[in-house]
């Protein structure tokens, strides 16, 4: 049976249409991704030596990394089998057979003058990114995404006035993931790199370190009136924080309409963003795909990737983050955003789970994760694996708000007394704290008969029809109970006693 992979490598459609993002000035902003992501196999792409990050200089280079004469590159199953599985969470076509190609180019951290990465025939083909902005669905599709090797680093050593090679880095695999210019906003291209960046880490084929250089990501930018074809871009590479990218894009798109707006051509380029003053700046002028005489690398035969291993690695696979999503939608009957947030990495969804389980409450259970917990979290800079409160523990917390024990208010308290370690059972701490909410309503009515007494101009208000004043007597009742009554039962006896 022939399968036609999907075309690689188009910008078929020139994308003329209606704009679909923010207008900037009357311009359209266009936006495309290159992301380099260093693969977390334990040893590099063609050589056995290790990847670890922050060893001592050229302590972690092989013959291979060295490019000393005579060695050869021999394929690492492990890089390729990353690239099955994020081929496969991005539902892309896997090449049947795959090349690897040298890229020809000059610099002091590539010793061998070439790099082996891959151009005709990249291993993943297709495939795209699905996220939410602002409530709206957006999709990326990608063009391809192909294996290569990092190069080393170049250390400028400014106390003894000399410059070094650091090979360590050199060998290490890489992803290259390039989608197709489909972002319309720098807060698109944003999204965009945390969603690609939330699946490669959590289909591990990446740690997602970005201080380390582990996912670095190229932006390609271009601006146009809308309905023109598309302009020139220019490419700011290696962005390494998500900020950075929101600042570079912002600086650059402001930067070309000027350069328009004065009459002045955009000359395609590769640019860096300075953090410091906050621009960009032109770096080298933009090389073509001829520049680096592509050929097949003769020392590399062509990846032969079998049907059955792509099928035995789907299986193995666990849920992806959107299907985990969007079954939490279906399932637990929740919106979009919540589900996105709480798919944002695979703990955070395993505790929520953990919390639905113990309390069969979903929506009650996604606040809670979302709210409560994230910001005890943040203020403790603590990560959810190590949370002052269980899953079981809120789980639990959380069933005494639904069957009325305690208020939402008086359930903070217990939380608190959880995370700080005042007890640990839910139940005994609640007692201990005297939350419990009033159940007598016997209780409640003398309590509601007092304040009613007490505050006879709010009552003539909310005869009035004043709904404020209402309110206020709810806020009292709840005072004089010391929030331990349940606020929906001071309502409907206010309601009853008024009238
Ligand atoms: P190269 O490999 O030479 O950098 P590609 O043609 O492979 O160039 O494109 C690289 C990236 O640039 C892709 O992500 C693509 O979507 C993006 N891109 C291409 N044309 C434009 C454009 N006019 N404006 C913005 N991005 C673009
Ligand atoms: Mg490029």
């Amino acid at each position: 049976m022939s399968q036609t992979p999907p075309p690689v490598n188009s910008f078929a459609q020139m994308q003329v249409g209606r704009p679909t993002g923010p207008l900037v000035q009357g311009y359209e902003v266009i936006i495309g991704f290159e992301t380099h992501t260093q693969l977390t196999t334990q040893s590099k792409i063609f050589s056995r030596a290790s990847t670890a990050f922050g060893a001592e200089p050229n302590t972690q280079a092989s013959a291979v990394d060295f490019a000393l004469p005579g060695a050869l590159p021999v394929m690492n199953k492990g890089a390729v089998q990353r690239a099955i599985e994020f081929g496969l969470a991005v539902n892309a076509h896997i090449a049947e057979s795959s090349v690897f190609a040298r890229k020809n180019y000059f610099y002091p951290d590539l010793p061998k003058g070439y790099q082996i990465s891959q151009f005709e025939i990249p291993v993943v083909q297709g495939g795209s990114v699905e996220f939410f902005l602002d409530g709206e669905k957006k999709s990326v599709r990608l063009v391809r995404a192909h294996l290569e090797e990092d190069a080393g680093k170049s250390l400028h050593e400014d106390f003894i006035g000399m410059s070094g090679i650091d090979l360590n880095r050199a060998g290490t695999p890489l992803l290259e993931i390039v989608t197709e210019p489909d972002m319309r906003s720098s807060a698109e291209a944003v999204a965009y790199a945390k969603e690609l960046h939330k699946i490669v880490t959590w289909i591990g084929i990446c740690d997602g370190n970005m201080q380390e250089g582990s996912f670095r990501c190229d932006a390609n930018v271009s601006v146009r009136k809308p309905g023109a074809d598309l302009g020139t871009r220019r490419e700011i590479k290696n962005l390494n924080s998500f900020k950075f990218m929101q600042q570079a894009i912002d600086y650059e798109v402001r930067w070309q309409i000027e350069q328009l707006e004065d009459g002045k051509a955009i000359q395609q380029a590769t640019v860096l963003f300075d953090p410091d003053t906050g621009e960009t700046r032109a770096m080298r002028t933009k090389e073509d795909a001829a520049d680096y005489r592509y050929f097949p690398d003769p020392d590399l035969p062509p990846l032969v990737i079998s049907r059955e291993w792509v099928e035995q690695t789907r299986t193995e696979m666990s849920e992806l983050p959107r299907v985990m999503a969007q079954r939490f939608v279906a399932d637990y009957d929740l919106p979009e955003y919540d589900a996105g947030q709480l798919t944002l990495s695979k703990a955070t969804a395993a505790y929520f789970e953990a919390v639905v389980t113990a309390s069969k409450q979903p929506k009650l259970a996604s606040n809670w994760v979302m709210g409560e917990l994230s910001r005890r979290l943040n203020a403790s800079d603590t990560n959810i694996e190590q949370s002052g409160v269980s899953a079981e523990q809120l789980g639990q917390l959380i069933g005494r708000i639904a069957d009325g024990t305690v208020s939402n208010n008086a359930a903070r308290q217990v939380f608190e007394g959880l995370w700080s370690g005042e007890g640990s059972d839910v139940d005994a701490l609640i007692e201990a704290k005297g939350l419990k909410q009033m159940s007598d309503s016997g209780e409640l009515e003398r309590i509601i008969d007092d304040v009613l007494a007490a505050n006879v101009k709010n009552v003539e208000e909310v005869r009035a029809g004043n709904t404020k004043a209402m309110n206020a007597l709810v806020g009292q009742a709840m005072k004089a109970t010391k929030g331990k009554a349940n606020p929906a039962q001071v309502n409907e006896l206010l309601k009853k006693k008024l009238g």
